[in-house]
């Protein structure tokens, strides 16, 4: 095969529209606003943009098969027919994967997971006893086609065998996916063949599972499937793309086959002893220099160095994003509102783009081809280096002081005994997470503020009435400690980026987080401070209202770095303990106002673990440093509370012991419990709240439904120790459902105290 390697290109792009047409565009469609040709439209319309801009960037090969109307995951078991037999009576195509997606009045959908450890979620596949694999190429080809006719350099992008496989799920006693490589190899090669004849020169196959510590057998099944795949004589180039860290042992694994091309994390995977792996000598080395998934201006110079290291370790270097660049926004082009200094040290996907081609140049002509972008992105660095914004050394002294002196609070016991003398709470409180539902009105304010129709004034007079039957409300229901609904926060991490200093809010910077849900991160640039209070005001009129204990409602540090863009020019750590500070202050600032109970939730704790096992207690002790920081500000008779949700917590289960929060709320509702006894097992005898009403459902539970709930989890925890409360927020559930669920929550309490 006499195929040239290529030298400039990224793993893959955002899709959802530079202005979220596709998002808009689907979810008109499933509205019945649109037609399908019109989604079509819009969709061949944002690859078309996408692909002329990656051409004229100068990438001399462009991902396709990247755009998706979903998720890749999803497409991959399109490509593969592996789509559960549940949906296969939906006719049309597009419907039968929409409905696999989302699900629809009879097809119960596939599950959604993260995506390793970015905030992008993808579509489960399940694997049965009766899955069939089928190659159903039309996807791939008909983009390949549409690429070709642009006159693009098209190289296809399809996840690759064992990555598919491993992320899959065993449905109704199935044996593990991944007993099923050799079989669905075959298709693979299949699949390979097919694209050849269509012309493709390169096919990249994505493997990012061979960063994780999921399956020791990774790399020798990976090894396994390229010997295979790289072995057939009617194929394109290989280019196999690991991403998200060090491939480790995969990395000399997929030297040994026979494929073209072997992709590098070389961002979150500097470790890589790629110099120690003799085959790469004849492969191209596809070096991901330029940061995929964060948002901030590469260091060329640092960057060109890293290439040049490597230059003498492969036949050829192709520079590359670290990943797809489908985790950040577009382009830097709507951001108007920020300063020089900072809009200097981003870059946005557009914008790493022109860094791949400007290195890629610098490597084929020598840097003064591009000793103008050198000389700007140095001018970067160091206006970045030297900002005050970034090195706030006051702060930096408070948190070292604290920190050294310890962050402890009274023990368990005195502090459980000063809070009942303070709280006087009957046996099974019962309370909810903290947001009530956005209401209509509510959304109607937030628009008005926004188009300048209502001042701040006005604004704010109408969430406290929003506040005021939200307290009213739980008065009636009589719940214990009330909340005062959260009607004034957007998102639970963009209102307090917005009043912290540190943070700034993009404009456009809409990145995917699954399907057509689209999320905008704020950006954590520089040290952290609270100049004034920030929720203090909300929490004091509510408690003005009633004489039931209001809780204060904070968003803890893990939850804010998991939820925002993060600054790269220091450790995770170091970060964290700075917003851990900030919440601290207010913590103290809600307890000198008079509020008894404050909860910190940290419902991405288990979100921001890392991928290698190696890794994890390290992140673990500042997860739960950080929390600790914020919330030991405060004395032993106010009550701490947290709250925890969207995972499984199994793998944390001894750091949530250690956050030593007086009260842990966390989602159950679907695990039956099982967490309870997770955290016997490792010895926890702090107070908790397994949810007992599932509030991702509009269903009414039952008072029985819940008081059976509370009566199996009296089975595991004390009745003084054992809360009452719903899985999560309530805020995207409607007022009566709400009021309705409620009123049987505090019904299965009482009937279950009556039997204590
Ligand atoms: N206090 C938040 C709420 O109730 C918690 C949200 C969450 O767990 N994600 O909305
Ligand atoms: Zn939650």
């Amino acid at each position: 095969m006499t195929v040239q390697p290529f030298t400039a290109t990224v793993l893959g792009t955002p899709r959802i529209g530079p202005r979220r047409e596709l998002k808009r565009a689907t979810e008109s469609y499933w509205a019945g606003r649109i037609g399908q040709d019109e989604l079509k439209k819009v969709a061949a319309g944002l690859r078309r943009d996408t692909w002329a801009q990656l051409a004229a960037a100068g990438l001399d090969s462009v991902p396709v098969n990247t755009f998706s109307y979903y998720d890749q995951m999803l497409d991959t078991a399109v490509l593969l027919g592996a789509l559960p037999a549940r949906v296969a009576g939906v006719a049309d195509e597009l419907d039968r994967y929409f409905a696999a997606a989302r699900g629809n009045a009879d097809i119960a959908p596939l599950e959604m997971t993260k995506w390793f450890d970015t905030n992008y979620h993808y579509i489960v596949p399940e694997i049965g006893p009766d899955t069939t694999f089928a190659l159903n190429p039309a996807k791939v080809l008909s983009e390949l086609a549409e690429a070709t006719e642009q006159g693009v350099n098209a190289r296809p992008v399809i996840i690759g065998p064992v990555t598919f496989l491993l992320l899959s799920k065993a449905v109704d006693g199935a044996a593990a996916p991944i007993s099923r490589l050799d079989e669905l190899t075959e298709i693979y090669a299949d699949l390979l063949g097919q694209l050849a004849q269509a012309g493709a020169q390169w096919v990249q196959i994505d493997e990012p599972v061979l960063v994780i510590d999921i399956s020791a057998d990774a790399p020798a099944l990976a090894e396994r499937v390229y010997n295979r795949l790289g072995a057939l004589t009617n194929r394109p180039s290989i280019f196999v793309a690991t991403y998200f860290g060090d491939p480790g042992a995969g990395l000399p694994a997929l030297a040994r086959t026979p494929v073209e091309a072997i992709g590098v994390d070389l961002v979150y995977g500097a470790d890589t002893a790629i110099a120690a792996v003799p085959q790469l000598a004849s492969k191209t080395l596809v070096a991901g220099v330029v940061d995929g998934r964060n948002i901030w201006r590469t260091d060329l110079q640092a960057a060109l160095a890293k290439l040049a290291s490597l230059l003498g370790s492969a036949e050829s270097v192709a520079v590359s994003t670290s990943c797809s660049t489908l985790h950040v926004p577009y382009s830097l082009e709507p951001e108007t509102g920020l300063d020089d200094a900072l809009r200097s040290w981003l870059a946005f996907g557009a914008e790493k783009v022109t860094e791949v081609a400007t290195l890629a140049r610098a490597l084929r002509d020598g840097r003064e081809a591009v000793a103008e972008q050198i000389a700007a992105s140095n001018a970067a660095v160091a206006s970045r280096t030297t900002d005050p914004r970034l090195n706030n050394a006051a702060l930096r002294a408070q948190i070292a002081e604290i920190t050294s002196a310890g962050v402890q609070r009274g023990s368990a016991q005195e502090r459980r005994a000063a809070q009942d003398e303070r709280l006087h709470l009957p046996p099974l409180p019962t309370t909810t997470i903290g947001s009530f539902p956005q209401t209509v009105e509510i959304r109607k304010a937030r628009a008005a503020l926004v188009a300048g129709e209502i001042d701040d004034a006005e604004y704010t007079n109408r969430m406290k009435a929003e506040v005021a039957a939200v307290i009213k409300l739980q008065e009636e229901l009589g719940l214990d400690v009330l909340v005062h609904g959260e009607p004034e926060r957007n998102d639970m991490v963009q209102y307090f980026a917005e009043q912290l200093e540190g943070f700034f809010a993009t404009s456009n910077g809409w990145v995917q987080s699954y399907g057509s849900r689209c999320v905008r991160p704020p950006v954590l640039f520089g040290d952290v401070t609270r100049p004034t209070p920030m929720t203090v005001e909300w929490a004091t009129y509510a408690q003005s209202l009633t004489d039931k204990p209001v809780k204060g409602m904070l968003t803890g540090p893990v939850t804010i770095l998991a939820w925002s863009f993060v600054r790269d020019d220091q450790p995770l750590a170091d970060t964290a303990y700075q917003v851990a500070l900030a919440i601290r202050e207010e913590t103290v600032d809600l307890e000198s106002a008079g509020i008894a109970v404050i909860q910190v939730d940290e419902p991405a704790l288990r979100e921001l673990l890392p991928v290698r096992d190696a890794d994890k207690a390290a992140y673990l002790e500042w997860a739960v440093g950080s929390f600790r920081l914020s919330t030991s500000g405060v004395s032993n008779a106010t009550q701490i509370h947290t709250h925890l949700c969207y995972s499984e917590f199994g793998e944390v289960i001894g750091a949530i012991a250690d956050l030593d929060a007086d009260v842990t709320s966390i989602e159950a509702a679907r695990s039956h419990m099982e967490v309870l006894d997770d955290l016997n097992a490792i010895g926890f005898s702090n107070g908790v709240g397994p949810g007992v009403y599932d509030i991702h459902s509009p269903r009414v539970p039952s008072t029985d439904e819940m008081a059976s709930s509370l009566r199996e989890a009296l089975s595991a925890v004390p009745a003084q120790r054992l809360w009452v409360n719903p899985d999560c927020g309530l805020k995207t559930r409607k007022t009566d459902e709400v009021t309705a669920s409620l009123a049987n929550l505090v019904a299965a309490a009482k009937e279950a105290r009556a039997g204590l």
